[in-house]
């Protein structure tokens, strides 16, 4: 069972492709684990369809007919972006195609005692990554400087703010200070989606940070 799920706003960007790409692909990771979420975005992607159904047809250009069916022809099939879930991958599409693979075929990059990331993209301010912690281990502790947006993946992890497993998203804005730590057994592996670099509590730590590209 999903305890912590993505905040309805970022549902309903998404459902209008109005989100990043880095904070889509987290919503559309969560929705293939989640069907209660893939439920709200079918809904918030009806209101929107009959929406513009209510909305008065404005003229259209003569040549815009003509543009939309040389785009239609030269189009390729979309694959499903929703598939994955069901079928035991651990990296769900869409984000397998991201990595390449599922998530045992990743290089890690180590970047401190017990925790390795994998960058996924970088665009602009946002990025996201995958963050792989042995159990007992964290991020050191840290605020943010923008919102950050954790998915798990594989194994669970804990901070003052609740317990956090495959499926489950936690989003920390920048009152949050926290120093989440890996449960025992399985590794932990997230998914972090970043609007702006971390503000570690450490200038040491937040240093080597910078200098390993996290
Ligand atoms: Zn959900």
């Amino acid at each position: 069972m999903i305890a912590h799920h993505p905040g309805e706003e970022l549902l309903i960007a998404y459902a209008a492709g109005a989100s990043d790409e880095a904070v889509s692909l987290i919503v559309a990771t969560h929705i293939a684990l989640c069907p209660d979420c893939r439920r709200e975005v079918r809904h918030a992607e009806n209101a929107g369809g009959a929406l513009l159904e209510d909305m008065e047809p404005a003229p259209l250009p003569e040549t815009a007919v003509a543009a939309a069916m040389s785009r239609l022809n030269g189009a390729e099939a979309t694959p499903a972006r929703r598939a994955g879930a069901r079928n035991g991958f651990r990296a769900p599409e869409p984000l397998r195609s991201y990595l390449g693979g599922d998530l045992d075929s990743l290089r890690w990059i180590p970047v401190a005692k017990g925790i390795s990331y994998r960058p996924i993209l970088k665009r602009g301010r946002s990025n996201a990554q995958l963050v792989r912690s042995t159990p007992g281990h964290g991020i050191s502790l840290h605020t943010h400087k923008g919102e950050e947006h954790s998915l798990v993946l594989t194994g669970g992890y804990s901070d003052p703010t609740g317990h956090y497993l495959r499926g489950d998203v936690q989003t920390a804005t920048p009152d949050i200070v926290h120093h989440p730590v890996a449960d025992e057994g399985e590794d932990c592996i997230i998914l972090a989606v970043a609007d702006a670099p971390l503000a570690f509590r450490n200038p040491f730590v937040g240093l080597l940070a910078k200098l390993m590209g996290y």
